[in-house]
């Protein structure tokens, strides 16, 4: 298996530091506001890597953190009149719900920073020892120069770097640096009513990037196989990450970068942030969107690209699931009567093959558009041996596990995709279609039209099958 990685810039062979598990980190939200469309890409690119993963055989174990301090939690809490915890516990629900109804697999292991401070303070503790830190006026600061690899993650310039840095010369906390592109480990309290704990470098409170450097090492190991982000994450914050990390460990941090590739919103592909009213909330969205249809639509773009939500892709994500429902129905339809069957060779031959497809697909960077036309060409196969006279139930009972399975990668819960929902006009229906083959019975194809056309009408298709008609919801 193939995944790229950001640090090498290629796609490299896969080997897990244990053979058979998979120690993974993935970059959590801050937790001040419901999760955008922009955060659940980046948890269900992760959460589809995963499923893959144990697909194959990994036992992962899998660590993302919630942020639960920083200004923006600061700023908004004193807006609310609430507490920073009550703030976090309060969103932490709330994403907990969301990526629930997306059907996130819940994380081994969900660390919150603030439940970590003595651990925070001890990390950073070290880096002062080890030379990389050094406390400036209650501030901590990372000698960010003195770590050689600085920049190796996101190809940044140190020279370029400290031009830019060099424009907010005058900001008071660029005065404290030894060196304008030093980096915050723990930021003393700005005002008495800020929220703050006690450290050595008197009260304060920790840097961002600090936490995962801190929880990742702790849950998982000083070196671990996978961390994973947005792009966006690549600097500062990856950057910083490994400096901490490898400066205080003097082990090698992460075997594999990945990254996710951003949301795009509209017909302009704007990038979706706050200042371009573009930013959409996964609460929101789900008031009027299918969440399985949310989910596969995000799902079923390769990590590394980027997505652009419109109305227009979500329809067709709509409909590439209703394909997969439809012939998950055609089998279970079929699988329940009792009729002759007899061998279809080609169908078995093609369920093989695109096995072998799929897995293919996915062993070259998770390639997923690959690996759903495989599927999707083996969709027309299924069908027309599930609605002939002759069908072949053991290969319609294989393709159904394997269509099962492959979705669940994808997020989708097949039980739940083809429940029938149960309306109050079911019974009407069921009356209109006896009614009709009533008609049939008795050669009146004027009458049995117009009751074809009725149903129509009503949003419902009728098939005549060998073993009786069915009705289905367009
Ligand atoms: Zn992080």
């Amino acid at each position: 298996m193939k995944i790229y990685n950001t640090l090498t810039k290629r796609k490299e062979e896969f080997k897990p530091l244990v053979a058979g598990q998979i120690s993974m980190y993935v970059c959590g939200p801050t937790v001040y506001n419901y999760i955008h469309i922009g955060n659940a890409r980046s948890v269900i690119a992760f959460d589809t890597i995963r499923r893959y993963f144990e697909y194959r055989g990994y036992k992962v174990n899998y660590v993302s953190n919630f942020t639960d301090v920083d200004d923006k939690m600061i700023n908004e809490a004193r807006a609310e009149g609430i507490t920073v915890p009550e703030l976090a516990d309060r969103y932490i629900k709330c994403y907990l719900e969301d990526t629930t109804a997306l059907n996130v697999e819940p994380a081994t292991k969900h660390p919150r920073a603030t439940h970590e401070i003595p651990e925070i303070i001890e990390f950073i503790e070290q880096l002062i020892k080890n030379g990389y830190a050094y406390e400036a006026e209650g501030d901590v600061y990372y000698r960010a120069k003195k770590f050689k690899h600085y920049g190796e993650l996101s190809s940044q310039n140190i020279a370029e770097l400290e031009e830019g840095a060099s424009e907010h010369v005058n900001d008071e906390e660029q005065q404290r640096k030894e060196d304008p592109i030093d980096f915050a480990l723990w930021k003393k309290q700005k005002q008495p009513d800020e929220i703050a704990w006690q450290s050595p470098w008197g009260l304060g409170r920790p840097g961002w990037h600090i936490e995962c450097s801190v929880m990742s090492t702790k849950y998982l190991g000083k070196t671990i196989d996978i961390h994973g982000g947005g792009q966006d994450l690549e600097f500062p914050h990856h950057e910083n990450e490994i400096a901490q990390s490898e400066a205080a460990t003097g082990q090698k941090f992460v075997n594999y970068w990945l990254h996710n590739g951003f949301v795009t919103v509209g017909h302009d592909e704007e990038k979706m942030s706050k200042s371009l009213h573009n930013f959409v909330t996964v609460h929101d969205l789900l008031k009027t969107v299918d969440p399985q249809v949310l989910r596969f639509f995000m799902a079923s773009v390769q990590y590394r690209k980027q997505i652009n939500y419109s109305q227009e892709n979500l329809e067709q994500a709509k409909n590439i699931l209703q394909r997969f429902k439809n012939t998950l129905i055609n089998i279970d339809y079929r699988l329940e009567d009792a009729t002759s069957e007899s061998m279809a060779t080609q169908l078995r031959q093609t369920i093989q093959e695109t096995q072998t497809k799929f897995v293919t697909a996915m062993d070259d960077d998770i390639n997923v558009q690959n690996a759903l036309a495989a599927i999707y060409d083996l969709l027309p196969l299924v069908n027309a041996n599930a609605n002939s006279a002759q069908a072949d139930k053991e290969a319609l009972a294989q393709a159904k596990e394997l269509l099962v399975q492959w979705l669940s990668i994808f997020g989708i819960d097949t039980a739940k995709l083809i429940q029938k929902s149960q309306t109050s006009d079911d019974e009407k229906i069921t009356a209109l279609v006896n009614e009709r083959d009533e008609a049939r019975k008795n050669k009146d194809w004027a009458k049995s039209d117009q009751l074809r056309d009725q149903l129509k009408e009503l949003g419902i298709t009728i098939q005549d099958t060998p073993q009786g008609t069915r009705w289905t919801r367009d």
